[in-house]
């Protein structure tokens, strides 16, 4: 994958169960495998049994991930692995540094 390439992603967001206790909702790559622009996993005899909803921009697709209210709601732990690594890394730093009081001293 090239750096610097995200913005030009479509991303479509998975929800199964919206509403109930054991719903979940996941935002995918467009190009994820388990996504395939929104058609889902087109292999095997069971299809897919949530609903796909898409294509967004990434900040559309978070917003419609959270308006579902849905508490199991992540990214794609596959498609988004390095999205999941880069906030891992900016919430770390986040604890170990404010913006506002960085001084170079
Ligand atoms: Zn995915």
């Amino acid at each position: 994958m090239r750096e610097g390439q995200e913005q030009s992603h479509q991303y479509y967001i998975y929800s199964w169960n919206v509403g109930k206790p054991y719903g979940l909702v996941r935002i995918h790559v467009a190009e994820c495998g388990y996504c395939n622009d929104g058609r889902g996993k087109v292999y095997g005899p069971i299809k897919a049994r949530g609903d796909w909803q898409g294509p967004f921009n990434f900040e559309s697709a978070s917003r419609l991930a959270k308006s579902l209210a849905v508490l199991d709601t992540r990214p794609c732990q596959r498609c988004m692995a390095q999205w999941l690594a880069d906030q891992e890394k900016v919430a770390g730093a986040a604890h170990t540094s404010s913006p506002e009081t960085d001084r170079a001293d």
